[in-house]
């Protein structure tokens, strides 16, 4: 589920892309006008805007431009809704930063599969690209793929470094074994879930005097501590 801001001044597809979007499960916010969706994405951070070009206040690539120019907005991304044979129009777009594009009149199937490419893509850039984060004994550089305990590097696989990353961003929240297959070795469930339990082992022996941070759950999975003292 991701947060999704529509900007759009046609009601019509306003309520068509409001509707589908909430029918995928997404929390959708509208905004009939540029600088009206703007301060919505300013109150509250949308992972991705579907912005109309042609709206009555401002251009919607100067709103593609603000939003990509703002800090506070950095990892939201875009796709613009274009008119037929405006490639000028997309061509500026992705100068700006614009992540993608649909040209109108666009089928709701193949604008639910963009928004589903492109919030993979961009939640997977805005991991890369995090600053490092400390965690008690723990510091973990995913961008750079290193992580110390007491400021000493622990080298840990790409494997590894994915799970203690996966676990990490989903702290005080309990993972079932299943849950890790799916989103860490990207396999199916009936997969042998030890993996996970051999894995984990091995993590939590290199972590040393940071391994109680990834707690056991007994009988549903593992839990990272949702702070550095709860670890035990
Ligand atoms: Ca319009």
């Amino acid at each position: 589920m991701a947060h999704i801001l529509v900007i759009e001044d046609e009601a019509d597809i306003r309520q068509v892309l409001e509707y589908n979007l909430r029918q995928a499960g997404h929390e959708v916010s509208v905004a009939e006008r540029g600088e009206a969706g703007l301060a919505l994405a300013r109150q509250r951070r949308p992972d991705l805007v579907l912005l109309d070009l042609m709206l009555p206040d401002i251009s919607g690539l100067d709103v593609c431009r603000t939003i990509k120019g703002d800090s506070h907005l950095r990892g939201t991304a875009v796709i613009m809704l274009t008119a037929r044979g405006s490639e000028i129009d997309r061509v500026v777009g992705f100068e700006l930063g614009a992540d993608d594009y649909v040209t109108k009149p666009f089928s709701v199937r193949e604008l639910l599969l963009r928004v589903q490419a492109v919030l993979r893509r961009s939640q997977g850039r805005s991991e890369d690209d995090a600053s490092p984060v400390s965690f008690g004994r723990l510091r973990i550089d995913h961008g750079a793929h290193r992580a110390w305990v007491d400021g000493t590097e622990i080298p840990l696989t790409a494997l590894e470094m994915k799970l203690l990353w996966t676990l990490y961003q989903r702290r005080g929240r309990v993972q079932s074994r299943g849950t890790l297959l799916d989103d860490v070795w990207e396999a199916s469930p009936e997969n042998n879930t030890r993996t996970v339990d051999t894995h984990v082992k091995r993590l939590r022996e290199k972590l040393g005097a940071a391994g109680d941070y990834v707690e056991t759950v007994r009988g549903v999975g593992y839990r990272f501590a949702s702070d550095p003292g709860d670890g035990r």
